[in-house]
């Protein structure tokens, strides 16, 4: 899977990159809406997204390690933002500010940033909303919301 832009950086790329086998396949899982970590079988670590090296005590995790996540979790911290990266070096200003939140899924050790819709707080439980139409993208998971 090649990337030809991503807008959440402050430059833009003007050429494509791979994201690696293992990414590949934590995109590509989005068509089934599923979310994908890598379970370090030496230590237990779990990262998401997965990483083909182990965060914690550097040990190589294999693809047969992959696991699927609920796609439940809790904001751990967040901030609300007033302006996104336009991608050329500048910014633009949001409408409404949006909050962005540190999220721990069930059974991930690591957090992952994402935008959260709904009066969301610490502690809040989130799930994740994806697009109408979903391909397999990046761009198939929106947000995550608060679950009332
Ligand atoms: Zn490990």
């Amino acid at each position: 899977m090649g990337v030809d832009r991503y807008s959440g950086l402050p430059f833009v790329a003007r050429f494509r990159w791979n994201v690696g086998k293992t990414m590949e396949k934590f995109y590509r899982s989005f068509a089934e809406k599923k979310i994908l970590a890598a379970r370090c079988e030496k230590c237990g670590y779990t990262v998401v997204p997965p990483r083909q090296i182990c965060p914690k005590c550097y040990s190589t995790i294999s693809e047969e390690n992959l696991v699927e996540l609920s796609g439940k979790g809790v904001v751990e911290s967040l901030t609300e933002v007033a302006f996104k990266l336009d991608g050329k070096g500048g910014y633009i200003w949001l409408e409404k500010p949006e909050l962005l939140a540190a999220i721990r899924l069930e059974g991930a050790s690591s957090t992952i940033f994402a935008r959260v819709e709904g009066e969301a707080k610490v502690g809040s439980e989130v799930e994740p909303v994806w697009a109408e139409k979903i391909e397999g993208k990046p761009s198939d998971l929106i947000s995550f919301k608060v679950v009332e």
